[in-house]
């Protein structure tokens, strides 16, 4: 049938293939045509593979819990992807000629493995995370992918669409989706991703009752191959070394055992030589929330889920933010309690930054030097001396640090590697030395205490002794959007790559959101950000909006982000923080 309608669209104009639409039969599963494109460069059809749960037989014991969802999902995504790539670059490597078109001939000379494919189901990276690319339902499999259909020029290549959609994607589907066609080593392999997950997420959950803030197992690899790649470095890469002080054990649901660096609670600061990995580890446990594949390296790299890193902003929009406890005193004399600009500094970014964090329930902060402003982190003594307190807006957050975590419960993880000034507030002070931890808490405790004046034999008896007065200010009230501050117009707002989001007529810049690592997590935002224009009533806050709609991916996956029925995209899943700091950069956003 579908054979037959392809054999008639062959030659004509493009928008013909339009009759697709539809359910078709290809013989073990149904291919769905959702949505056909209207001409060749316009984004590509949205299909879906569905295979009947009974023939997708995959092992109960598997797809039983949330987890075991998410981890065989993952699993089919990057097989059904590499089918994709396996197939296509062993065509292309069958070079020009057998294709035999005009358009093979145009490409000649470009590198087979330049060419996109005509399929795609997205590109899972380094971790694995709820996406929409597989769905796993009680009675199908459902791979959601997306078909270029085939042109010369503007006119249909029916032939090639009938080998595509008839002998391609089954043959794409039959390798990845049927438990039963994997062979031996394939399922071993699927029950071990799912085993992985499974462990990994104990571990995340352990951390609260252990007293830590996040984990990095001995043997970690945490360098990458380059600035541009999140694969890990090959050759000269140190495995990770925990200290003997801070060396803690965790036994896993699979019977695994893990044992590594556990990093308390309260204030953790890394310090160590230039070069010698100290935003290596900051930037692991960064992704340390998310879980990892295995060969990652950073497997047992595991943070807290709702830790945040925080870093200096400048130029970015802030809408009626509290940032008093770090801005005070501005010569203009602007509220800073309920701050807003349209171009931040880099000690009020960060500031704000900080807050929005705190009041999106950061459950860690994790900051880096060298993305913090310096007068936002630390002032020292001779400035005091020259710049006296009411002449100086910013408490900066050295003095701040401690009533965080006291007054608020929010530990700091802090690479300081150019100032000692925190040596004295640290409950925990490891050295980086040639990549590998040292615990040297008490010797900077030691020259801290020198350094105030006692003996190098007396330490500090807690770190809060040095800021026994200053409390961290309570939470200032919910902040409550207004309604038409959020409508993004005619266009659905939708995700430029992994740093943007298109909103109306501004863009939504994410770029700076270290721990927003899909695109399709930027694509899932940018459904929320219409979802969040319908709900927001005037009254609500930001939060209790952002709860609702967490609550409905709970209850009925990604796919609720899709205003229709069918392929919805492909989407994962994010952090309620990084929804939350899309909002915030959002230079329309106003409130009631
Ligand atoms: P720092 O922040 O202390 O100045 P970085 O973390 O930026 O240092 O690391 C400096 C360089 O060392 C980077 O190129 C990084 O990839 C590399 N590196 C970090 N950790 C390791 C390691 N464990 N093994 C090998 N190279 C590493
Ligand atoms: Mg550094």
């Amino acid at each position: 049938m579908l054979e037959r309608t392809l054999a008639s669209l062959d030659g004509r104009g493009y928008a013909a293939y339009k009759h697709l639409r539809g359910t078709h039969d290809l013989g073990g599963m149904d291919l769905v045509v959702d949505h056909v494109q209207v001409d060749p460069y316009a984004p590509p059809s949205r299909m879906r593979l569905v295979v009947d749960a009974r023939d997708a037989a995959l092992p109960a014991d598997l797809v039983a819990d949330r987890l075991g969802r998410i981890a065989v999902s993952d699993f089919l995504t990057r097989r059904f992807a590499a089918a994709i790539t396996e197939h296509f670059s062993a065509r292309a490597g069958r070079g020009p000629a057998a294709h035999g078109d005009r358009r093979s001939h145009h490409r000649r000379g470009a590198r087979p493995d330049a060419q996109k494919p005509p399929v795609t189901i997205g590109t899972p990276g380094q971790e694995i995370l709820e996406r929409s690319s597989v769905l796993l339902a009680p009675d199908r499999v459902e791979a959601r992918i997306e078909v270029a259909l085939p042109a010369a020029g503007r006119r249909i290549r029916g032939r090639e669409a009938a080998e595509l959609l008839l002998d391609v994607l089954p043959e794409l589907g039959r390798s990845a989706l049927f438990h039963g066609n994997l062979d031996a080593e394939a399922r071993t392999a699927l029950a071990a991703h799912v085993a992985l997950l499974r462990d990994q997420d104990a571990l995340r959950t352990a951390l609260r009752a252990a007293g830590l803030v996040a984990f990095v197992g001995d043997g970690a690899v945490l360098p990458r191959s380059s600035g541009a790649s999140d694969l890990p470095l090959t050759s000269g890469a140190v495995a990770f070394r925990s200290p003997d002080s801070l060396r803690v054990s965790f036994d896993l649901p699979s019977g695994r055992a893990v044992t590594g660096m556990g990093v308390p609670e309260g204030i953790t600061v890394v310090v160590g030589g230039g070069y010698h990995g100290k935003s290596t580890l900051l930037r692991a446990l960064e992704r340390g929330v998310y879980p990892h594949i295995a060969g990652d390296g950073r497997e047992w790299v595991v943070t807290r889920p709702d830790a945040v890193s925080i870093r200096a902003e400048d130029g970015r929009a802030v809408t009626g933010v509290d940032i008093s406890p770090f801005i005070g005193n501005l010569p203009s004399g602007t509220d800073t309690r309920h701050f807003t600009t349209t171009n931040a500094s880099g000690s009020t970014s960060q500031a704000a930054n900080l807050m929005e964090a705190v009041d999106s329930g950061a459950g860690a902060l994790l900051i880096d030097e060298d993305t913090s402003a310096t007068n936002f982190m630390i002032r020292d003594e001779r400035m005091r001396l020259l710049v006296p307190a009411a002449k100086e807006p910013i408490t900066p957050f050295h003095d701040r640090i401690r009533p965080l975590w006291r007054d608020r419960g929010v530990p700091t993880v802090l690479v300081a590697g150019g100032s000692g000034a925190f040596f004295a507030l640290a409950d925990h002070v490891i050295a980086m030395d040639s990549y590998v931890p040292y615990d040297v808490t008490q010797r900077a405790h030691e020259i801290a205490a020198a350094a105030a004046g006692g003996t190098t034999a007396e330490a500090p008896s807690s770190p809060d002794t040095a800021f026994p007065a200053t409390a961290f200010p309570t939470t200032q009230p919910g902040r409550v959007p207004d309604p038409a501050g959020l409508q993004p117009g005619h266009k659905q707002p939708r995700a430029r790559g992994l740093g943007s989001i298109q909103f109306g007529r501004q863009d939504i810049d994410v770029s700076h959101l270290a721990q927003l690592v899909d695109p399709a997590q930027t694509e899932a935002i940018a459904r929320i950000l219409d979802r969040l224009a319908r709900e927001a009533d005037g009254r609500r806050t930001l939060d209790e909006l952002v709860d609702r709609i967490e609550a409905v991916l709970d209850e009925n996956g990604l796919d609720a982000l899709s205003t229709y029925r069918g392929h919805p995209g492909h989407l994962a899943r994010p952090r309620r923080h990084e929804i939350l700091a899309a909002v915030n950069r959002h230079r329309g956003l106003r409130l009631v």
